[in-house]
């Protein structure tokens, strides 16, 4: 079954825009309780319609629903139970650190919306890569302009069709299309852009948002490396590096691009990851694999395996259906930089192995290409881990995982140099469309302690000003010593200050007042409570 997808007609565009600007101007979004019930309709969206996306993902990409199930739609659903549970605080007006000389005017940092946000996705992920963002906008107040993936014409269409059912059209709309409409939307003022994408495009999106001054995040790719050092669990780094590899085929943003394995170590790594690729693979199948994108992708990934000078290890082009846009999951060694698997991003079931000399050369490899949106190392090795995460630089670095990092509430998801700039999910999003507008309430009785800022200056009067300046510690001798520069990058540069073992202290000799019981987390919030 196709879907066709309606695409917006270009004359309707400045109208919405118009009419998200009036949403916001309504102020129905400054109320949390009314973006609490958006964020509530955004969920049951999801949640009361969950097998129809999951045939509209399998429509658009013969993607196995249980792949489906956890890499998008139940990661839509925790991503909004987060911006749910927390939006209310991360909204909160915060004062700033306390400072003697500005005390009396009290200073704040107010949480408000940019306003009409502009969200651009693409179509690997394409239900998770709109909503998530979509709910970290609505909780920091924005009203929304979705623009989706022309390339999964069934999950779009369904996905405009349940946003504009169930939530507010003042808060957010959808327009489906391709170039022209992303044109017309892109020659508007927006308060914020943020793409999610390949480069080339990004680089369109951010051009033409230069013209409003219009702030951007850009979600990019690029490839992302594997180092597997001879220390690592092998059984367990080939069961993630191949389920990290080929889910939704390599079309991941994250997928581990290539591999780098110390030559020596080189047979034992493959004989356990043609075993795993066996156990996992033995009867992969078009109805058991996602399939490529479209037709230029399934001729883009085919034309790099033939072209390759590696050997194949695993699937290749014998079993695939170009009718179905299947390409089984492929490994491939012996590969050299210069191969056609290494120029650009794969974005598909291809695993190139390089062999390298040792870590040292991995990390050289990667520092003389752009920076990865991810970089993953299987080691169990303390110093090896150390090492790559202190001598690179990568949008995320992980230890003996792949991808999932996306989905850890918490911490940032975004690249560095050419995989992107800006971060989100949870309250990364929330502060990527929130303006943090400080603010101060100044009584007039300060003049009497400022007025040497007044006119007409005098030499009395910057004397005392220069009262105010910050005072710095003692003027260094010299630059750090070599043993003290080794100690600050061991991590082993702070010292635990006085006042910290004061407070340990108070609290021992309170608890030693009955040191004889032992003392439980009950027993002592009771005693914490009855001082
Ligand atoms: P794409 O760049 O082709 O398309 C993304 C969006 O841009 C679509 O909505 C499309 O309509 C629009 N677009 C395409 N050409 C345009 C043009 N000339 N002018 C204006 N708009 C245009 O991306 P894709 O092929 O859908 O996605 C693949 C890329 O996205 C990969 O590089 C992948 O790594 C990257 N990606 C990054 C992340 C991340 O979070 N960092 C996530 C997913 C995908």
């Amino acid at each position: 079954m196709t879907t066709t997808l309606q695409y917006t007609p270009l004359a309707d565009i400045p109208k919405i825009h118009e009419e998200l600007r009036a949403g916001f101007y309504s102020g129905k979004l400054k109320s949390l309780s009314y973006r609490r019930y958006q964020l509530l309709q955004l969920a049951y969206a999801f949640q009361e319609n969950i097998e129809a996306f999951n045939n509209a993902l399998y429509a658009d990409l013969a993607r196995p629903p249980l792949e489906s199930d956890l890499a998008e739609l139940g990661a839509i659903l925790n991503e909004i139970k987060y911006v749910l549970d927390n939006f209310e605080s991360w909204a909160k007006t915060e004062k700033a650190p306390f400072n003697i000389k500005y005390a009396a005017m009290k200073p704040i940092i107010r949480k408000e919306a940019k306003g009409v946000v502009l969200i651009i996705t693409p179509f690997n992920y394409p239900l998770f890569l709109a909503i998530a963002p979509v709910a970290g906008a609505i909780a920091a107040g924005n009203t929304v302009l979705l623009k989706a993936s022309e390339q999964t014409p069934a999950s779009s269409s369904l996905m405009a069709q349940m946003l504009h059912k169930y939530l507010d059209p003042d808060v957010i709309r959808v327009v489906n299309g391709a170039v022209p409409e992303t044109t017309k939307l892109l020659e508007l003022r927006w308060d914020h852009i943020l793409y999610t994408g390949g480069e080339k495009v990004g680089r369109i999106v951010a051009t033409a948002a230069a013209k409003h001054t219009t702030p951007v995040t850009l979600e990019l790719g690029g490839k992302s490396p594997v180092f597997i050092d001879p220390s690592c669990d092998l059984v367990s780094t080939t069961k993630r590096l191949l389920w990290g590899k080929y889910v939704n085929a390599g079309q991941t943003c994250v997928s581990p691009d290539y591999v780098m394995v110390p030559e020596h170590f080189k047979d034992t790594f493959l004989k356990v990851l043609k075993e795993t690729y066996n156990e996992f693979f033995a009867n992969v199948s078009p109805s058991n694999f996602t399939h490529l994108i479209s037709s230029n992708a399934y001729d883009r990934i085919s034309s790099m395996i033939t072209s390759s000078h590696g050997s194949i290890v695993a699937g290749g082009m014998k079993g695939a259906d170009q009718a179905q846009k299947f390409i089984p999951p492929t490994v491939v060694e012996n590969v050299r930089a210069d191969d056609s698997l290494m120029s650009d991003e794969i974005f598909g079931p291809i695993l190139p192995i390089m062999t390298v000399k040792d870590v040292d050369e991995a990390i050289r490899f990667v520092n003389e290409r752009p920076h990865p949106l991810a970089l993953y190392v299987f080691a169990t090795d303390n110093a090896v881990k150390k090492k790559v995460m202190d001598n690179t630089q990568s949008g995320g670095v992980l230890m003996n995982e792949i991808l999932i990092h996306i989905g850890i509430p918490g911490i940032p998801f975004g690249g560095v140099g050419n995989s992107g700039y800006g971060a989100y999910t949870g309250k990364y999003t929330f502060d990527m469309f929130t303006h943090f507008r400080c603010s101060i309430d100044a009584p007039s009785w300060i003049d009497k302690l400022l007025s040497a800022r007044f006119p007409p200056y005098s030499d009395k009067k910057r004397q005392a000003l220069t009262r105010l300046a910050p005072k710095f510690p003692p003027k260094p001798k010299g630059p750090p010593t070599a043993q003290e520069i080794q100690a600050s990058l061991a991590g082993k540069g702070g010292k635990i200050k006085w006042s910290s073992w004061f407070v340990l202290a108070a609290f021992v000799a309170l608890l030693s007042k009955n040191y004889e019981r032992v003392p439980t987390l009950a027993g002592l919030i009771a005693r914490i409570r009855a001082l």
